[in-house]
């Protein structure tokens, strides 16, 4: 679809883990970069899954980004050059983000946000199903279920090769944790 630039709009991309949302977050700003867009980009700093400063997809493919711990942070990045702002992880920041990313939309820059809609339980992520409803457009990515091979929408949590449970805390001390894209019909929670 065509977006012209200079107009400000929320692009949200989410799934499961794998379903591809930083990959495509990536393409995207890499495209932007292309066209010579000033193109800044943002995650939270709780996840240092590969690099603290990068932005980097299972795939391997990975753009520079800047680690924040709150949401209010981005402003002081922002310039009177900035067109487009990426946000990864976007699931781990607090409610703040979606009022960040409406302002800076309502500038007329292009945010793209990319994240987790739904957590572990397979419940809504976080600041991610306001973000939904209130982004011009919404890209809902799957992954490939490793159980059955359908399109996966959702992320399965296990704590030693087996489901997590539903009150299984974040935090397991000695425990080793994993996660997989499944389908509905796959995922599993131990109530
Ligand atoms: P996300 O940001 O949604 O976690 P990434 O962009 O980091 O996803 O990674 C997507 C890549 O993960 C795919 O291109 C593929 O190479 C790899 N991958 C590994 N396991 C799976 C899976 N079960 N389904 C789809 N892709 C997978
Ligand atoms: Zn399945």
């Amino acid at each position: 679809m065509y977006r012209p630039s200079g107009h400000g709009y929320i692009e949200a991309v989410v799934g499961p883990m794998y379903s591809g949302k930083s990959e495509e977050l990536i393409r995207r700003l890499k495209r932007a970069k292309i066209a010579k867009q000033e193109v800044i980009v943002f995650k939270p700093c709780i996840d240092n899954r590969y690099s603290k400063e990068d932005v980097v997809s299972h795939s391997g493919i990975s753009i520079r980004a800047i680690a924040i711990n709150h949401t209010e942070e981005i402003h002081k990045y922002i310039t009177g050059e900035t067109q487009v702002v990426g946000i990864d992880e976007v699931q781990f920041f607090d409610e703040g983000i979606v009022d960040v990313a409406l302002e800076l939309a309502d500038k007329g820059i292009r945010v793209i946000a990319a994240g987790l809609d739904l957590d572990f339980k397979a419940e809504p992520f976080g600041p991610v199903p306001e973000l939904l409803a209130r982004a011009e457009f919404v890209d809902k990515l799957q992954a490939v279920c490793v159980k059955c091979g359908a399109p996966a929408t959702r992320t399965q949590r296990l704590i030693n090769k087996e489901p997590a449970r539903y009150d299984d805390p974040i935090i397991l001390v000695g425990a080793t944790e994993s996660y997989e894209a499944r389908c509905r019909k796959c995922h599993r929670i131990k109530k």
